[in-house]
């Protein structure tokens, strides 16, 4: 179910909307973040991260699929699946310990694992649409 729609027109009101995000997050909330390829998925969880107090600077995990943060307010896992071959290297990093822990978990590319994602989640798709221009996206916000 849809739950909050908005429309960003550059990077920062799309920071800041994640950063906002950020700040409402609980202890054991889940994250699926899905969009194209430089559509701002990272420019979002930067955003996200900014709201969990992270001061550390936060990049695409690509060739990690995991990166951990510990230092904010609560715990931020954030996991780049885009490169997974097998879904038993979700096993590996120990993902069950983050999606159901008292951190904050964020998955880009979530549909490649959705199996494994948790019963309830949020989903925020970001899309662009070039007749409004460049830069605009949509954000939606489904609450699964
Ligand atoms: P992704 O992680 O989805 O591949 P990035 O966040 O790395 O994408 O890159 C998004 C790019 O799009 C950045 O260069 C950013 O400056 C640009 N951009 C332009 N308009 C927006 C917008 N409204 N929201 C987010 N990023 C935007
Ligand atoms: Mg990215």
């Amino acid at each position: 179910m849809t739950i909050y729609m908005t429309e960003t027109y550059n990077a920062e009101e799309t920071f800041e909307f994640g950063k906002k995000v950020g700040q409402i997050c609980k202890p054991g909330t889940v994250i699926s973040l899905v969009g194209d390829l430089g559509v701002g998925k990272t420019v979002f969880t930067q955003g996200v991260a900014q709201g969990l107090e992270i001061t550390e600077p936060v990049n695409s995990p690509t060739f990690t699929i995991l990166q951990e943060y510990e230092e904010g307010r609560l715990p931020f896992y954030h996991f780049d699946v885009y490169r997974i071959g097998d879904i038993e290297e979700m096993d590996e990093i120990g993902y069950e310990d983050c999606f159901y822990g008292e951190g904050v978990c964020l998955v880009e590319w979530a549909n490649l694992i959705e199996e494994l994602m948790p019963e309830h989640y949020y989903r925020i798709t970001i899309s662009k649409d070039l007749e409004k221009g460049f830069d605009y996206r949509r954000i939606e916000v489904e609450e699964i």
